[in-house]
């Protein structure tokens, strides 16, 4: 029975809303649970108090080894399409959903548990996790919140006392994760061909619907809802994947069943941040064609899209060519909504004006607004050419708009390219030092100088193996406020060290 806990209040609107869309199951039974970190920022917005949550009993719940009032785990069905290849039944192998709560704000969280044993969905796997991808997990999908980048978070990472099987045995963890929701394009993709074998649109209608309520409410009042929410997921999804490549995010596994519906980035497996530009970079040891490089991740992105389509059309329309008809102008329309993001955030990265600003009088002419698009749409180009580093380029930047060149031309392969890039950059700046001081300023609120550079988060999760936690949350510090340098944490800001092998990630662990 469910015991009563002041702690939690789930709601189990996913349970009750799509039943045939998971299996009610619990987790496994750990032996010794001890939390090694807890999120007390993400307690405090989800309302909750996070020195309860430290206590024997409270880490029960979080590790799912007590279930209260309320909550309903599940582990959802979704299909998926993994690099390129259906796979009709994937789901939750390894992971339950707790339930959902309200936050501070009203907004409906999932709780969620990876790492907590073996569902029906666990085909081969040990439905387990290890401490370090966990804890990185943890460390990612942080950095990226704080770099303003919408993700699902981290709640808690709780050792089981386990030992589990990898190539050496590993301690066991269980990532507690907070979510708009776990939607992804495989749960459509699973209802469609779920309602396609008995011939009725009943699932497909109740996840849509579903959606709209969590993520596009306005969506329902829309001449056509589902149209419009399949609209809603593109523009989020093409915002979404902007972000990752201003920042040099790599994902390494945009399978459909870790696209989200939300536009929020979810499931931090072999991801990492690029450090010298090059379109070409891949993390993930499996990746071997380079399907999920950095450079692809725009056009990988509209084909997952592509699939959500595919699963929704007999809700937009009972006539397939209407229907199709229907969807190809919202998935045709991603590439333009993925480049005016893209070229307004890099605008901001190297301090121009954005496109529309200013009354008509200020307003850029249009050779300045020329000048500004074909130096914007250069700066990949320039980067990979000259291997610079992607995070220091911008930060740097901000150093020659206050007159110092030195910094940021040191990182390039030929300073004398940077010469010869400079002046038109700097004709698109102000005139005025004063102004050219506050352009300044503003780019170092919108470019990085602290990201989880490899070498740094390999350093703390190898320590935390150990069972020192010091450099771990050093890392955190660092990452969390990434936009304000601060004195004795140079060691964050270094880029990865020349000459060095490429950095690998290993998928599944
Ligand atoms: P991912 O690459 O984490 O998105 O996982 C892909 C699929 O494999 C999902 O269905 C997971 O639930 C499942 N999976 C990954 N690792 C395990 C594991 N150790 N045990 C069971 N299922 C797993
Ligand atoms: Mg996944």
């Amino acid at each position: 029975m469910p015991s009563t806990s002041p702690l939690f209040h789930f709601d189990d609107r996913y349970a009750r809303d799509l039943p045939g869309l998971y299996e009610p199951w619990r987790a496994a039974v750990v032996p010794t649970p001890s939390l090694l970190i807890l999120n007390r920022a993400l307690a405090a917005e989800l309302g909750l108090d996070a020195d309860a949550l430290t206590t024997p009993e409270a880490v029960d719940i979080l590790v799912g080894n007590r279930v209260v009032e309320g909550s309903t785990p599940l582990a959802m069905a979704y299909a998926g399409h993994q690099f390129g290849g259906y796979s009709p039944r994937l789901g939750d192998g390894r992971a339950l959903l707790l339930g959902e709560i309200v936050d501070a704000q009203g907004h409906r969280r999932d709780l969620h548990l990876k790492g907590s044993g073996r569902t029906p969905f666990a085909r081969g796997g040990d439905g387990k996790a290890a401490v370090g991808p966990m804890l990185r997990e943890y460390v990612v999908s942080e950095a990226m919140h704080a770099l303003g980048i919408p993700t699902t978070r981290a709640l808690a990472v709780v050792a089981t006392g386990e030992e589990i099987a990898r190539d050496t045995l590993l301690p066991g963890a269980v990532l507690v994760r907070v979510a708009a929701s776990h939607l992804r394009v495989g749960s459509f993709e699973f209802a469609a061909a779920f309602d396609a074998e008995r011939g009725n649109l009943d699932l497909l209608r109740r996840l849509a619907d579903h959606a709209i309520a969590r993520h596009a409410p306005v969506a329902a009042h829309a001449a056509h809802p589902y149209l419009a929410l399949y609209e809603h997921v593109v523009a989020a999804q093409a915002a979404l994947v902007a972000r990752w490549m201003l920042v040099g995010f790599v994902h390494g596994v945009m399978n459909t069943d870790n696209t989200t519906i939300s536009g929020e980035t979810i499931d931090y497996g072999p991801c990492a941040f690029m450090d010298r530009h090059d379109p070409a970079t891949v993390f993930s040891s499996i990746d071997r064609q380079g399907r999920y490089a950095y450079g692809n991740q725009p056009r990988i992105l509209q084909w997952n899209l592509a699939r959500l389509a595919e699963a929704l059309l007999p809700l937009f329309d009972e006539n397939e060519e209407r229907a199709v008809a229907a969807a190809t102008p919202v998935l045709e329309g991603f590439g333009a909504r993925y480049l005016a993001a893209w070229q307004s955030g890099m605008r901001a990265k190297l301090g121009l004006r954005p496109e529309t600003a200013g009354t008509d009088d200020d307003a850029p002419d249009p050779t300045e607004s020329e000048l500004a698009a074909t130096l914007v749409d250069g700066v990949p180009h320039l980067l990979a050419t000259q291997q610079v580093d992607h995070t220091l380029f911008f930060r740097r930047l901000s150093g020659a708009a206050r007159g110092n060149d030195a910094a940021v031309r040191s990182l390039f392969a030929d300073p004398d390219a940077f010469d010869a890039w400079a002046p038109g950059w700097r004709a698109l700046l102000p005139k005025t030092a004063h102004e050219r001081l506050a352009v300044a300023d503003a780019m170092d609120r919108v470019n990085p100088i602290y990201i989880p550079r490899n070498q740094r988060v390999e350093h703390a999760l190898a320590a935390a193996a150990e069972g020192r936690l010091e450099p771990l949350h050093a890392l955190l510090g660092a990452i969390t406020q990434p936009f304000d340098e601060r004195a004795g944490l140079e060691e964050y800001a270094e880029p990865a060290p020349a000459g060095s092998d490429p950095y690998r990630t290993f998928c599944g662990t």
